[in-house]
């Protein structure tokens, strides 16, 4: 059986998190979608609206587990015992800094392999920021996030 781990900020998840998520959902035996707890950073939602949102995104897919961790990726993927690190890549300016976090990743945990998914195209240049940035400007979002997570960055900005 195959654990991997798909972890990200998903501050809010958008529908290319969600399009790798199934992917590699009908991948792996069963899928962790990690919220990064990242005390540095100051979200717009909690990670607990964070989990909340995701939960009902994937309620539909009965091996993906909602959760979220502190600290390194690594510990947290050893304790799980997952084998796979999945990332989502979209352009080539994604590329750069994943080599180096799974170049990292792999010297520090060994036996855990980084598999790169590559982006739907039409999510290609989507992100959580540029989602946040276009409603604060009261832009329309509807063709990028599910509808709830719509709703929930919509009241945000209120
Ligand atoms: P963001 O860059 O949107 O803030 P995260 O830090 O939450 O995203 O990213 C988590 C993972 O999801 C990363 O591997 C990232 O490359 C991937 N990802 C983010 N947006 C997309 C997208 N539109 N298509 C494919 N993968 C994506």
């Amino acid at each position: 059986m195959t654990i991997a781990v798909y972890p990200g900020s998903f501050d809010p998840l958008t529908l290319g998190h969600l399009d790798i998520a199934k992917r590699a959902s009908s991948i792996f035996e069963t899928l962790y979608l990690a919220v990064m707890v990242n005390p540095h950073k100051s979200p717009l939602f909690t990670v607990e609206e964070r989990l909340q949102l995701i939960e009902e995104s994937v309620a539909d897919i009965k091996n993906i587990k909602v959760v979220s961790f502190p600290g390194l990726l690594v510990h947290y993927a050893s304790d799980i015992g997952a084998k796979v690190i999945v990332k989502g890549l979209r352009l080539v300016s994604d590329f750069e800094s994943e080599l180096q976090q799974a170049t990292m990743n792999r010297q520090m945990l060994p036996s855990v392999e980084t598999f790169f998914i590559p982006t739907n195209n039409h999510y290609s240049y989507l992100s959580s920021s540029i989602v946040k940035e276009i409603a604060r400007h009261g832009g329309n979002i509807h063709e990028f996030v599910p509808a709830h997570v719509e709703a929930a960055v919509l009241q945000k900005y209120k």
